[in-house]
């Protein structure tokens, strides 16, 4: 509904059954699931209704398709008409019009006087069903009704069918929206060449307990079975202000996990304290009360991240040039066996057996003893 542009989702009744038939077009669903959904999401208070008619339904089935029999309350025959009634007022009698329809004139059949006027000496009761059975008049005949699939039943058994309009519940809108935010389609827009990631993304974390997050993002080179994430993000939604707990739970996941930044992206907002208690574990807050929001948000916050990050292994680099060079100018006291450890270590580091971190720690292991 949101992204389709249907605010109120008008039903349409007719014979074939009730539809919503704008839903349907923006959903591509058939019209028994969208029905479906929408009572459900009524339920869930996703929705707010409005009954716009009250259908009178096949008690077993359903089914609004009815047909309905008629038969006279005193005898049960279904001989049953309508017919107009006349009383004469002069002498009280009061019968069907056809009763005193005589030789083509209008005359009483049991005074025998004719009728000179309407609401002079005659008048008309309206109709009443009558029985050519049993003769009886009565205001209204029995109603038996039958449904499409053939099932009988009486007035009193009944079922009532409410047709309801639909309308975004106003409260529960920036939790939609943020239920159908597809964060693939924003890291694909701010994703430099070369990052993985992966949204929703179910990580293991050191404890062995699998957790899921809104998404993780890896940058250039790094393995997404093996190496933390540069940027893991968690979403918590809430009526009003996402609190302290919620996370608390959320920070658990994610220092069970331990990327490298993390990022905490609260639906509407997150309390005050919540937000001291994310700073306190230098945790990156993103708050959003809408879709649209939210996706500039989440870009612009990634974005900062994984600059951080590609700083943060360029300094790392040049760490490594560095240890390089004052190796160099140590190569003439070094041993020959550590001499030949470092440049086996770098081959392996050029043909990418290893990675820089583990390729600094390395070299450092090897040039200690030398230097001692
Ligand atoms: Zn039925
Ligand atoms: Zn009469
Ligand atoms: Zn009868």
């Amino acid at each position: 509904m949101i992204e389709g542009g249907v605010s109120v989702a008008e039903p349409t009744v007719d014979f074939e059954g009730v539809r919503y038939f704008k839903v349907e077009e923006a959903a591509e669903e058939s019209s028994s699931t969208v029905n479906e959904a929408l009572s459900l999401m009524e339920s869930a208070g996703f929705l707010l209704s409005e009954p716009v008619a009250s259908l009178f339904v096949c008690p077993k089935c359903g089914s609004h398709k009815l047909m309905i029999q008629l038969s006279c309350p005193a005898c049960g025959s279904v001989r049953v008409k309508k017919a107009s009634m006349i009383e004469h007022m002069s002498c009280g009698y009061v019968d069907r019009e056809e009763k005193f329809m005589i030789g083509g004139e209008l005359k009483c059949p049991r005074c025998g006087r004719m009728l000179r006027g309407l609401g002079v000496d005659y008048r008309r009761l309206g109709t009443m069903a009558v029985c050519s059975a049993c003769g009886g008049r009565f205001p209204a005949p029995v109603r038996k009704y039958m449904c499409s699939r053939l099932h009988t039943f009486e007035e009193n058994e009944a079922g009532i069918l409410q047709v309801k309009a639909y309308r975004l519940n106003p409260a529960k809108r920036s939790i939609i929206e943020s239920e159908i935010i597809d964060f693939r389609l924003i890291l694909e827009g701010v994703s430099g060449g070369g990052w993985i990631f992966q949204a929703p993304a179910v990580l293991k974390g050191r404890s062995g307990v699998e957790h899921r997050f809104a998404f993780a993002v890896w940058g250039e080179g790094k393995n997404p079975s093996k190496d933390p994430p540069d940027v893991l993000a968690d979403m918590l939604v809430s009526d009003g202000e996402v609190d302290s707990n919620q996370v608390f739970a959320s920070l658990a996941k994610i220092f069970d996990v331990k990327p490298w930044e993390s990022l905490l992206i609260a639906v509407p907002r997150v309390s005050e304290s919540a937000r001291m208690v994310a700073r306190s574990y230098d945790v990156n807050v993103v708050e959003a009360e809408g879709a649209s929001q939210l996706k500039e948000k989440v870009a612009a916050a990634i974005s900062e991240c994984m600059g951080r990050r590609e700083k943060e292994a360029l300094r790392m680099e040049v760490e490594a040039l560095r240890e390089a060079v004052r190796e160099l100018e140590e190569q003439e006291v070094m041993p020959e066996n550590v001499r030949r450890g470092l440049a086996d270590l770098d081959r392996r580091f050029f043909e990418g057996e290893i990675g820089l971190e583990d390729y600094v720690r390395e070299r450092k292991r090897l040039l200690k003893p030398a230097k001692t």
